[in-house]
């Protein structure tokens, strides 16, 4: 070992799904959203001059935060935006978690919140999830130095009731709580009206999956007014400015587009439930999901041998070879039309069906 390695900071770091690139994959590997973004979008990047690119954004993202706090009916003061909800929970961590005492989050979720604790050497315990992979709210009733979980829980998709929540809030007044909503505009709700009523607690909610925007980076996070000037003093002493021009324009048109959004999210859902149909008919089990996926196991398929059948034909679901979770898939709701195809390859793949699945695969649906 050189002797300036021992000065390094070293972490194994998080690993982000693939991002593969074929013109007739179907990717439901990532939790993205298969339609897209508004339409004010384009027209606001369409508009941008690039000649403004030679200036400074706006450091305090200010259209941007006016417009998240209107649309949701909050104060400019309790909002704070990042680059990707990411960037907002790495910002969260540094400024949150500065106890001894260990930060809780289930042993089953978000694979970035350990990479977190680790990179900023903050020590963590991880309750774990119920055999139903429901997160057991007694675990979060003792001392610790924080918690945070996503409500609905990434991969499960399983929601803990805002009862619970509040429980968890009620039993933790001296530490920080951070909700990750990432995925709580599919059905879920949202702990965001609880924030009038405990000052330590933080809702995080992202751009990426409910508003298209995944390659745009838009995070943000709601929480009482001191908890945000905390946050954006250590954004401050980081790096000014985050929120490029781009992505302020993109963000703020996708904002104040609320009927788009809802409708897509309602597409969404609906090819969610249309889904969980057709693979409970297939044997598969699978706890009930309030995201934009369904994690799913079947009893007489493994699913690593699923998940490599299914990449041969170019469709991309997520799989982890972790414990308790080996034998599960994690699947993203793409387009009716995507998971007509996903749905018919299992169909064949399990042999309920007569003909092969083709290469040709529009002319099934067409
Ligand atoms: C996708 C995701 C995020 C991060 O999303 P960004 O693209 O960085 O906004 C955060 N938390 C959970 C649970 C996620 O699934």
């Amino acid at each position: 070992m050189k002797t300036w390695e021992k000065n390094i900071r070293k972490v194994i770091p998080y690993t982000p799904g693939e991002q593969p690139n074929q013109p007739d994959m179907i990717k439901l590997n990532t939790n993205e959203n298969p339609y897209p973004p508004a339409p004010g979008v384009e027209k606001a990047l369409r508009e941008l001059e690039t000649s403004s690119l030679r200036l400074y954004p706006d450091p305090t993202s200010g259209e941007l935060v006016r417009a998240i706090a209107e649309v949701y009916g909050v104060e400019e003061e309790q909002v704070f935006v990042g680059v990707g909800s990411d960037d907002v929970l790495a910002m969260c961590f540094m400024t949150f978690f500065n106890s001894e005492k260990p930060i809780l989050f289930p042993d089953i979720t978000y694979s970035f919140y350990d990479v977190w604790a680790e990179l900023l050497r903050i020590p963590y315990e991880r309750p774990a999830l119920d055999d139903r992979f429901h997160i057991v709210k007694e675990d979060y009733f003792r001392e610790n130095g924080g918690i945070i979980f996503p409500n609905p829980n990434a991969p499960t998709g399983v929601e803990m009731p805002l009862g619970e929540i509040e429980e968890i809030l009620r039993k933790n007044p001296d530490v920080i709580v951070i909700i990750d909503e990432a995925y709580v505009d599919f059905g879920a709700h949202s702990a965001l009206p609880l924030i009038e009523k405990y000052d330590n607690l933080l809702v995080v909610q992202t751009f990426s999956k409910s508003r298209s925007l995944a390659g745009m980076r838009i995070g943000y996070a709601f929480g009482n007014p001191e908890l945000i000037r905390f946050l954006n003093d250590v954004k401050y002493s980081f790096n000014s400015y985050t929120m490029n021009r781009t992505a302020l324009a993109a963000g703020t048109a996708s904002v104040r587009d609320q009927e788009y959004f809802r409708k897509i999210c309602r597409e969404i859902i609906d090819t969610r439930e249309w889904t969980k149909g057709q693979l409970r008919k297939l044997g598969f089990e699978f706890q009930d999901s309030r995201s934009n996926f369904i994690f799913a196991s079947h009893p007489d398929y493994p699913a690593k041998e699923i998940f490599e059948a299914l990449r041969e034909k170019h469709i991309y679901v997520r799989y982890f070879p972790k414990a308790r979770i080996d034998n599960y898939l994690r699947i993203t709701i793409g387009t009716r039309q995507e998971m007509e195809t996903f749905v018919a390859f299992l169909e064949t793949y399990m042999g309920k069906r007569e003909e092969t699945y083709g290469s040709n695969r529009t002319v099934v649906f067409e």
